[in-house]
This record gives structure tokens, sequence and C-alpha cells, in this order.
């Protein structure tokens, strides 16, 4: 709307968050034209540094989106690919020109009463909205809200707040931040972001589902054995340790981001593609789970390891962890969902870093065929060659589903192959940032992937107890090495519920 203009603050801006992935992003949209015509970007922080200072940091992490369809297309390819870097050239620096930094403590309502001033001077007589995302540490959350919310509020449009993870570390804590951010700001101006809920074959999973018939009958305990979702880092902490030994896997990677896939995943349909319609049922879903039991979950912790002539530290040789750490950088749980779709299911959950291979994936692993037919004549293998349909988030994204196969030739001989939607093979163009769908998103006011006030209190309340039991009791994680696929205890988990772990690996990429 040509009468208002957004003024985007990233309060942290000289940390690393905003260098990798804020700025790109809002140059991603900027170049696509997705931010409105006027808008304003300032960065905040205590580090001292002028505007071009700013412009000079942001520069070396933005890069250019170009659109393979148009190389393919054109002969003349080098002349094409210089016309579209000189293109994005001159966007980058139209982009920059927008970009401004302010230097202030976090808890100075005066400081920010300066902010508030420059950003008058840049939104003139139009409608100013305004967009603070806290891209810093949890413990000065408030101290900015307070003073953003107090000094530099918009006087005429509206004021959103992006808060980036952890939301506390149990449920009290997480209490306490929200009661504290309901303060200054109401439940619609806060939006919590989940990146994993940004990615694009996490928001296709609903797609995939509602509007393919094959897909959403199956849906449900009748069909599905079990679902597994995994995350996999293949390097540790590296020396950033310090925030991670205070949360530890389980709060880092599963209570939000698995957990929130797995209530998309398994939500009933919404009333409509509204963001309440969606929240409402994934808190349905949150709120109908077992509690976790310390008997279904196994946790354990890398630890030095030597391959190929190199040494990899292990866990508690990170300078930034204490030695006597006990935090677990690998977690395996089996959750359950008491409600009609999911009764006895098992989702089974695994996070890990230091692990062989990177990665997130969905696995659906469907029931065997009744009767088989083709296991009578062909032997028992067919029995445990079930259906399974795997989404890769990340990295290489895909969808497959692995379905039975004869052989072509003249014999009967039966394998199991892919049916197979491969991203990059299929979608030309590249695929946006998850922080690029998130930051549209809450400029667009769009809530449906942002995480709810009563979803996080969900979330905490199936795995707070769980937390408390394992740091009271000081259970020792299992040792695994540097690069391994994690702990067997992992494997005896899964296989209490006769499950075995999919393994991207010793798969067929293709
Ligand atoms: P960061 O680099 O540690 O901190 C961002 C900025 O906050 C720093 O540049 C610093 O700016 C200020 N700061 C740092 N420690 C502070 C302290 N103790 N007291 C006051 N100010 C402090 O953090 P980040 O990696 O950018 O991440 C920002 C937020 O996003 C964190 O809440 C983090 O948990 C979350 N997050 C990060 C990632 C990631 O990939 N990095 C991913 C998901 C979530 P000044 O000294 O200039 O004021």
């Amino acid at each position: 709307n040509d009468e208002s203009t957004v003024s985007i603050t990233v309060v942290g801006a000289s940390g690393d968050l905003a260098k990798k992935k804020i700025f790109p992003a809002l140059f991603a949209l900027y170049y696509e034209d997705c931010l409105p015509k006027h808008f304003t970007i300032f960065g905040y922080a205590r580090s001292k540094m002028t505007d071009a200072e700013l412009r000079n940091m942001v520069s070396k992490t933005l890069t250019c989106r170009i659109d393979k369809r148009c190389l393919t297309r054109l002969d003349f390819v080098t002349t094409i690919l210089n016309i579209l870097r000189e293109n994005c050239n001159e966007k980058m620096e139209e982009f920059l020109k927008r970009c401004f930094y302010h230097s202030g403590q976090y808890d100075s309502e005066e400081h920010f009463m300066d902010l508030d001033k420059k950003l008058k001077q840049h939104e003139g007589s139009r409608v100013s909205d305004r967009l603070f995302y806290l891209s810093i540490p949890p413990n000065i959350f408030l101290d900015v809200v307070k003073c953003a919310s107090k000094s530099a509020s918009s006087a005429n449009g509206w004021t959103r707040v992006i808060v980036e993870k952890p939301f506390g570390r149990d449920s009290d804590s997480s209490a306490a931040l929200t009661r504290g951010l309901k303060q200054y700001l109401v439940e619609d101006q806060i939006f919590r972001i989940d990146h994993y809920l940004g990615k694009e074959l996490v928001e296709n999973l609903s797609v995939l589902r509602f509007s393919n018939l094959v897909f959403e009958p199956l849906w449900s305990r009748q069909y599905i054995r079990n679902v597994q979702l995994i995350f996999s880092e293949d390097f540790g902490t590296e020396g950033r340790g310090g925030y991670f030994d205070r949360y530890g896997i389980i709060r880092d990677i599963m209570q939000n981001h698995l957990l929130q896939i797995l209530a998309l995943f398994a939500m009933e349909t919404p009333v409509s593609l509204e963001a309440e319609d969606i929240r409402n049922e994934k808190v349905k879903v949150l709120r109908s789970m077992k509690p976790l039991q310390l008997e279904d979950v196994v946790i354990g912790q890398y630890k030095s390891h030597t391959k190929g002539g190199t040494t990899y530290p292990g866990y508690t040789e990170d300078k930034t962890v204490p030695k006597d750490s006990i935090t677990p950088t690998f977690a395996a749980a089996a959750l359950f969902i008491n409600n009609a779709r999911w009764d006895g299911v098992p989702f089974l959950m695994k996070a890990g870093k230091a692990l062989h291979t990177k990665g997130a994936e969905i696995r659906v692993q469907f029931r065997h065929v009744p009767g088989n037919l083709y296991k009578r004549s062909f032997g028992t293998d067919l029995d445990t060659a079930t259906n399974e349909l795997v989404i890769r988030v990340q990295p290489d994204e895909a969808i497959y589903l692995k379905i039975n196969n004869k052989i072509p030739g003249l014999g009967m001989r039966l394998d199991r192959s892919n049916l197979n939607l491969h991203y990059a093979a299929r979608y030309s163009k590249e695929i946006p940032d998850a922080y690029e769908r998130l930051l549209l998103d809450a400029i667009e006011g769009e809530r449906r992937l942002f995480i709810r006030s009563d979803e996080l209190d969900a979330a905490w309340e199936l795995f707070t107890p769980l937390l408390k039991e394992l740091e009271e009791k000081r259970i020792a994680p299992e040792l695994y090495p540097y690069g391994s696929r994690g702990p067997v205890g992992a494997h005896y988990l899964a296989a209490k519920y006769n499950v075995r772990w999919g393994d991207l690996t010793t798969e067929q990429k293709a």
C-alpha cells in the first residue's frame, strides 16, 4: 500500500543469525519484489558501527538467486548470466541503501527512543508498520520488548515482534517468558519462529496429504505402522557449545522442530487454511500425546574419534563445554498419540550432532499387504519390504515412495524401487530459505507458520517431566564416536516397537 511503510529492526544485528540468515533473507525478498514498496531496515545492537560498516558487513553475505530456467532456454548463457549478475548487483546496491544502523543498549528506553526518531525520519507522514526481529540471546528478550514497545512501537500502524527460540527451557520458564512478553504485547503481535515450519517440504506436508486422494485415506493407524522424524548433523558444537550445553539436543531440536512436524503430520483436517484453524488442530495433537516415559528415550553424547588420520574431538573436549557435562548431543524417543486416528502407532524421533550424515527427513512406514500373493510365492522378504513414504526435508529435497516392483524380464523377480519426486530435477527454481517465507509472513501478518502460546505450553508439558527426570537422576548419555550412526540404544528402542530406522545414506538417492 502506497500510504504505508514497513520498518524492520533487526535487534542483535551484529550477530551470527542476522548475518547468516536475516539480512540475506530480507535481500532475497527484495530481489523477488516481495517487500512492500516503502520499507527501511535498521540494525540495532550494542556494537559500535556506522551505516556504511553495517552495509559492508551485510553485503558479504548477500547472494543472488538466478532462475535456471533462463539458462536452459537460451544459447547466450554467459551474456544472460552477466545481465542477471549486473541486475543483481544493482539490486544489492539499492537494498543496502535502505539498511541503517543504530547502536544502543538493550535495556535503555532512551536508546530505543533515539531509534524511534530515526525510524520516523524514514517513515515520514506514511502509516508506519514496525517489525522487530529479536536475534539476541533469550535473557535479554524482555528488556528489548519492554523498551521497544514503550519507546519505539508504531503510533499509527501495527507493531510485531519475531522471537527466536529458545522459548524457555521448561514449562515454568517458558510460561514466565510468555507472561513477560504479554505485559507489553498481545498474542497477535508475537511471532514465535520455528524455522522448520518455513521449510518448503514441511509446508508441502499438508498439500501432499490433503490434496491427493491417494494419501489421506491411508493416514491413520489402519495403514501406517510407524512414523519417523529424523534430524542429523555431521558436525559437533565446534567451539560454540556454550549455548548448546544449557539446552541439549532434546530442547534444541525435538521439543520444537521435530514436534512441530509431528503435529502438522498428525493433525486432523483443519476447518480451513486459516492460521487459527491449523493451530487449533496442532494443539489438539500435542494435548492428545501420551506423557513421554524415560524408558522410551535414549540419550547419547559424542566422543572423540580418529578416522583416516584425523582426530575429531569429543563433545566435552570443546572448550566452551564443561568437562563433566552430561548434556545429550543425541536423543531418540518413541512418542504416542492417544486418539482414534493414531492409537498405538509409534512416532519415533531421532536427533543428533556429530553423526555420519546430515539431513532431516520424515519417514512413513506402511503396514504389510494382508495375504500378499507375492509373499506366498516369493518368500518372506516382502513381509518387511512394505511401502515407505520418505519426505526429505533437507538437503536435496525430495519425496519418494518405496514400492515393490517387478524387475523387467521374462522371469518373475521383484525388487524395491522408488517413485521419486526429486526437487532439483523437477523444479528449476531454487527453493527459498525458510527465513524468507517466515519474514514475509510476519510482514503480511500471516500467523500459520508461527507457534501460538498454547502450542508452546503443550509442547513443554510433554517434554518437561522427562527433562527434569533426566537431569535430577543425572542420567549419563551413551557415548558414541564422532561421525558414527549414534548410540546402539536407539536401535534397541526402535526394535522394541518393531521398527527399523530408515537410513538415507544406504538408500538410492537419485
Ligand atoms: P549471537 O551472535 O550470540 O548474539 C547476537 C547479538 O546479541 C550479538 O552480536 C551481540 O550483539 C548480542 N549479545 C550476545 N550476547 C549477549 C549478552 N550476553 N548480552 C547482551 N547482548 C548479547 O546469537 P545468534 O547466533 O546471532 O542468534 C540470535 C538468536 O537466535 C539467539 O536467541 C539464538 O538462540 C537464536 N538462534 C540462532 C540460530 C543460529 O543459526 N545462529 C539458529 C536458531 C536460533 P552486541 O554485542 O553488538 O550487542
